[in-house]
C-alpha cells in the first residue's frame, strides 16, 4: 500500500470532485441505453469519449459486426478509453456495460431524469451500472491529474449488451484481444455488489429447451392423439421427485450470495404447449386439439465443484427414466446457451489490492462473495484467459432491474476512493 500522504492527497482531490460525479452520473442515466433492443450505444459511446479524449485517453469506437442483435438500426457500439502513464507497468482496466434493461411498471420518478433528491440520483440504469461506470471515471481521472507520473496504464471501457449474455460487448473485444494478459493485467467490474463487498465471480449457468413429442387428435377423442402437455407433466413430476432433491443437496463453498444460491438451482423459465395463445383482442375461442408439442426453458445453475457434462447427464437422465416407463414418449433437447463457472482467487493482485483499499477506505474488513448470476467476467476469463479480475462498485444490488432505481452519491464516492486507493496500490511506485 502506498503511504497515507498519497492517499490523503487523492481523497482530498475526489471530495472536491463530487459535483462533477453527480452530473456525469445524470449525463449517463439521461442516454437511454435500453437493451433489448440496445439503443444510443454509439451515443453514449460518444459521450464518453468526448470526455476523455481532452484526458488524453486514446479511444478506440469499436462495433461488435454480426453478433447477435447488432444491425443497422441498433449497432453494438463499444469504447475502449486507454491512458498510457509516464513509464512501462501493469494496465487496469475499468468495465462498465453501458445497456440498462426496460423500465416495467411502477414509477414514480423521470426513469431517464437523473433526478439528484438528497444524497440519491434516480433512473434506470442508475445502480445498474452507469453509477459504477461514472464512479471508475472520477476515480480515473484524480488518480491521473494527482499522480500523473504513474507507471503502467488505465483502461475504461463501456461495452455493450451485457444484459443480454454480453456477446456484442465484452466477449466481441475479448475475441480481439482487448483482455490479453499482455495488454491487461487488472479488470475491475464496477457492478453493484455493495461498497465493501469483492465479487469474486460467479456460478454456472445452462439453458435449454426440452421439447416432448405428441399426436394431434380432436380434443373430443384424445384416445385418438398422443398429448405432449401430459408427458411433459410427467417429465415435470420426475424432476419434483428425483431432481430437485438431488440439487439442494449439492452445496457449494463458493460465497455466493444470497446465501439460497449456495447450491445447484433450477429455474423453469418459460413453458408452452399446444395451440399458440391468442391475441389479446381476439373474442374466439379455442378449438379442440390435442397438443403435439410441449416446450419448455430450463435455467439450470450450477457450481463450481460440480462437472458440465454431469448437469447435463442429470437432465438426460430424468427423460430417460420417463421414457422408460411411458409408452410413445419422446423428446428433444435444444442448448441454448452454457456458462461455466468464473471464480478469481483471493489472493490474485486486484483482489488483495481492492481489498486493502475498502479496508483503508471504509474501516471494515473487505466481504468475499459470488454472484448468483453470471456477469461479464465469464468472457475475461473464457475468452480473454485473464483470472485476475473482480467485480466491484457502489449500489445495492437488490436495486438493479427494479422500478425508481437510485444510487448514492456517498457511495459512488466511497467507491471512487476504493478504486483510486487501488490504482495508488497497483501503479505508483
Ligand atoms: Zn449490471
Amino acid at each position: 500500500m502506498p503511504d497515507q500522504s498519497k492517499l490523503d492527497r487523492l481523497n482530498a482531490e475526489l471530495d472536491t470532485r463530487r459535483d462533477d460525479l453527480i452530473a456525469l452520473t445524470q449525463d449517463l442515466i439521461r442516454i437511454p441505453t435500453l437493451n433489448p433492443p440496445g439503443e444510443n450505444y454509439r451515443l453514449i459511446c460518444e459521450y464518453l469519449e468526448a470526455r476523455l479524449k481532452p484526458r488524453s485517453f486514446n479511444c478506440e469506437l469499436i462495433r461488435a459486426f454480426e453478433t447477435p442483435g447488432d444491425s443497422e438500426k441498433y449497432p453494438r457500439w463499444n469504447i475502449v478509453a486507454r491512458r498510457e502513464g509516464a513509464i512501462k507497468g501493469d494496465c487496469v482496466h475499468f468495465n462498465s456495460h453501458t445497456d440498462v434493461v426496460e423500465l416495467g411498471q411502477d414509477w414514480t420518478r423521470d426513469a431517464f431524469g437523473g433526478e439528484l433528491d438528497g444524497d440519491k440520483i434516480y433512473g434506470r440504469g442508475a445502480c445498474d451500472m452507469k453509477g459504477g461506470l461514472a464512479a471508475s471515471i472520477i476515480a480515473a481521472e484524480a488518480f491521473i491529474d494527482t499522480f500523473p507520473e504513474f507507471s503502467g496504464a488505465i483502461e475504461i471501457s463501456g461495452t455493450a449488451d451485457e444484459e443480454t449474455g454480453g456477446f456484442g460487448g465484452v466477449a466481441y473485444l475479448a475475441e480481439k484481444g482487448y483482455f490479453a494478459p499482455a495488454r491487461v493485467q487488472h479488470v475491475i467490474i464496477p457492478e453493484p455488489l455493495g461498497l465493501d463487498c469483492i465479487c469474486l465471480g460467479h456460478r454456472g449457468a445452462w439453458w435449454a429447451e426440452i421439447e416432448t413429442k405428441g399426436r394431434n387428435a380432436h380434443g373430443s377423442m384424445p384416445f385418438l392423439g398422443d398429448c405432449a402437455v401430459r408427458h411433459m407433466g410427467a417429465v415435470l413430476t420426475e424432476m419434483e421427485t428425483s431432481l430437485y432433491p438431488l440439487l439442494s443437496s449439492k452445496r457449494t463453498d463458493m460465497p455466493v450470495i444470497p446465501k439460497g444460491a449456495r447450491q445447484s438451482t433450477l429455474n423453469i423459465n418459460s413453458f408452452h404447449g399446444g395451440q399458440e395463445e391468442p391475441d389479446p383482442d381476439f373474442t374466439g375461442l379455442p378449438s379442440p386439439m390435442v397438443p403435439d408439442s410441449a416446450r419448455m426453458v430450463i435455467d439450470r445453475r450450477f457450481l463450481i465443484e460440480e462437472n458440465f457434462e454431469d448437469v447435463q447427464a442429470e437432465i438426460y437422465d430424468v427423460l430417460e427414466k420417463v421414457k422408460s416407463e411411458r409408452t410413445d414418449f419422446d423428446y428433444k433437447v435444444r442448448e441454448i446457451q452454457q456458462i461455466h463457472p468464473s471464480m478469481t482467487a483471493k489472493d490474485a493482485p486486484v483482489v488483495t489490492s481492492i481489498a486493502a483499499a475498502i479496508e483503508k477506505t471504509l474501516g471494515k474488513p473487505a466481504e468475499y462473495v459470488v454472484s448468483p448470476g453470471s456477469y461479464d467476467q465469464k468472457h475475461i476469463d473464457r475468452i480473454g484467459h485473464l483470472k485476475n479480475c473482480i467485480a466491484y462498485g457502489p449500489g445495492i444490488l437488490e436495486l438493479a432491474h427494479q422500478p425508481d432505481e437510485y444510487v448514492e452519491v456517498s457511495a459512488m464516492l466511497d467507491s471512487a476512493k476504493v478504486m483510486g486507493h487501488s490504482l495508488c496500490d497497483l501503479l505508483l511506485e
